[in-house]
């Protein structure tokens, strides 16, 4: 199922997206006992998913909606927690940061020896066709980087690696937006990461079970036409088995969490010089078999 968020008369309000891919399914008409926030419906797991699926079935017409005509939401618009992140889990990008100068935490390798977990705030958290505030960064340093997103479907702690995917409820498309002056002078990341809106994600959730293996996807940023990062999320330093067992370890995850799983090779510091957003230039990141996020700096 391909599940979003739009704005209906100012209110988030559910949608699925019909398998035309143009049209969706107004969640709030064909299925009005259902919760219309994103982490309510994930907290009902399976039960949630099949009511969906049967309202669907027998939704009338004016339950449908043109897909072009809505203003989305990020899929979780009001994330409980904050947004957990995973720093340097490409080989190729690790090398890069490594490289680049900015990296403050730099060990002795390019590559962690674990994942390494920061988070970003929950009110960085915009939708997959806001601009970026880019006139918040006093740095002028922003950067982008293209990153799969897993959501998390249930409760639970202690989780193995063999069991990890039993507890993903689906995935998106997010960009770890970043001022990098920020994220350097501060050392820890939280700040260069989490200004208002640095974190677009969407344009929706496709389940688990629809999606399939995200060894399967793959990623791609595109500047301004030009095509600056292009992956296999089946590079993966860290895959998401071992991420979720890492951070489940003694942390409980709970459903509606959102693990952005780290950036590929190609942001803007590893060019020599650095090549910053700036105002007007627009960013678009696609994850096949999700969709894409476009965002224009501001
Ligand atoms: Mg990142």
């Amino acid at each position: 199922m391909r599940l979003l968020t739009f704005k209906k008369n100012g209110t988030a309000t559910l949608g699925v997206v019909e398998v035309d891919g143009q049209t969706i399914i107004d969640l709030s008409v064909a299925a009005p006992d259902l919760p219309q926030d994103m982490n309510s419906f994930i907290e009902l797991g399976n039960d949630g998913l099949k009511k969906a699926a049967a309202a669907c079935d027998k939704a009338s017409d004016d339950a449908r909606l043109k897909l072009a005509d809505l203003e989305l939401l990020a899929p979780i618009p009001n994330p409980r927690r904050n947004v957990m992140c995973v720093g340097r889990n490409y080989h190729e990008h690790a090398q890069e940061f490594h490289d680049s100068g900015f990296d403050a935490t730099a060990g002795a390798t390019a590559v962690p020896d674990d994942p390494i977990i920061f988070t970003k705030a929950t009110t960085s958290v915009s939708g997959p066709s806001d601009p970026i505030p880019a006139h918040l960064d006093s740095s002028n340093s922003t950067d982008y980087e293209g990153e799969l997103a897993v959501i998390i479907g249930k409760e639970g702690r202690g989780i193995s690696k063999a069991d990890a995917f039993d507890y993903v409820f689906g995935y998106t498309v997010s960009n770890d937006v970043t001022a990098r002056t920020q994220q350097h002078k501060h050392k820890q990341w939280f700040i260069g990461k989490s200004l208002d809106g640095y974190c677009p994600m969407g344009p929706m959730i496709v389940t688990a079970d629809e999606a399939g293996h995200p060894d399967t996807f793959h990623l791609k940023t595109v500047v301004n036409g030009e095509t600056r990062q292009d992956a296999s999320v089946a590079d993966l330093i860290f895959d998401i088995p071992t991420l979720i067992e890492c951070i489940s370890a003694g942390i409980t995850l709970k459903p509606g969490d959102i693990i952005a799983t780290g950036t590929p090779v190609g942001v803007g510091i590893g060019f020599e010089p650095p090549v910053f957003l700036k105002k007007g230039d627009v960013v678009e990141v696609t994850i096949e078999p999700i969709g894409t996020i476009r965002n224009e700096i501001e």
